[in-house]
């Protein structure tokens, strides 16, 4: 197992934009996510990618504070989570979302200026062109007055990608940003993402397809409970490795793919 993980030994501090130290999360008996370490590194694109059930929505969930992990530690940026908070943005797996709630697509955008703007904050003009500026960046600015719900999964998805954008954030979490979206989506999002890492920002997405992998990212953290590897996509997404994650559902095409 070829870990390149920040060891963390003695009171030296990570001050990566998320540093994850002994983390297990569980919904019942067994732990979902058990005892992992994980520095994800500052202006690199990081795919978590493994079999459905694997853990890979609750690491990032455990990692943003959302759920509350049995033991572990987190921080972002060096500090403690809670302060880093505006840095961090999040887009949650598409088929979570409720998109029933009624809602424009410029107000879920919005969504993303909270914590500028505070509770009873008022909206100006800079914030409603911030929230615009986003939805060009995703191709989305011909919809703004639409009902959230009405739109595909491709344009939904943009859509959320947009309320990160919104929030200008420094760490990008996303969960399997790609799922049940069209190509030309898949594309527009793989340019925003990688147009955010030119800019130095840190981009950290659960990734179900193996063969873009490469393509996309620059690392990747393997996981199946625990870290199985960890590393740049070609050290890491061996053979060997992608077998001690998936077990027997790897397919051979997917291996060769990986090769
Ligand atoms: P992944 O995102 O890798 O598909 P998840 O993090 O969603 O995996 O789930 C990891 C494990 O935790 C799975 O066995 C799943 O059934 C379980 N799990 C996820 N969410 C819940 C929940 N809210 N309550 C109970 N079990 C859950
Ligand atoms: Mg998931």
């Amino acid at each position: 197992m070829a870990l390149d993980l920040v060891r963390d030994v003695g009171d030296r501090i990570d001050d990566s934009p998320l540093a994850i130290r002994g983390l297990t999360v569980s919904y019942g008996e067994k732990p979902a996510v058990f005892s992992v370490d994980a520095s994800f590194r500052a202006g690199q694109m990081t795919a978590i990618i493994g079999p459905n059930g694997a853990g890979k929505s609750t690491l990032l969930k455990a990692a943003l504070g959302i759920l509350r992990p049995l033991s572990g530690r987190v921080t972002a940026f060096g500090r403690p989570l809670d302060e880093m908070r505006a840095r961090i943005a999040y887009v949650p797996q598409r088929a979570s979302v409720d998109w029933e709630f009624p809602a424009r697509v410029i107000d879920v955008v919005m969504m993303g200026l909270y914590r500028d703007l505070g509770l009873l904050g008022r909206v100006r003009p800079r914030h409603r062109a911030r929230a615009m500026e986003s939805l060009e960046r995703v191709g989305m600015e011909g919809f703004a007055t639409r009902q959230i719900g009405q739109l595909s999964g491709g344009q939904q998805q943009r859509v959320f990608l947009a309320r990160a954008l919104a929030q200008e954030a420094d760490l990008y979490l996303l969960d399997e940003p790609f799922a049940g979206v069209d190509a030309a989506t898949e594309r527009a999002i793989v340019g925003v993402l990688k147009g955010l890492k030119a800019e130095g920002k840190t981009v950290v997405a659960v990734h179900h397809d193996l063969t873009t992998a490469p393509g996309y990212f620059d690392r990747v953290l393997l996981l199946n409970t625990s870290v199985i590897a960890e590393g740049p996509v070609a050290e890491a997404m061996t053979e060997a490795n992608l077998r001690a994650a998936y077990g027997g559902r790897l397919g051979p095409a997917s291996a060769a793919a990986a090769g």
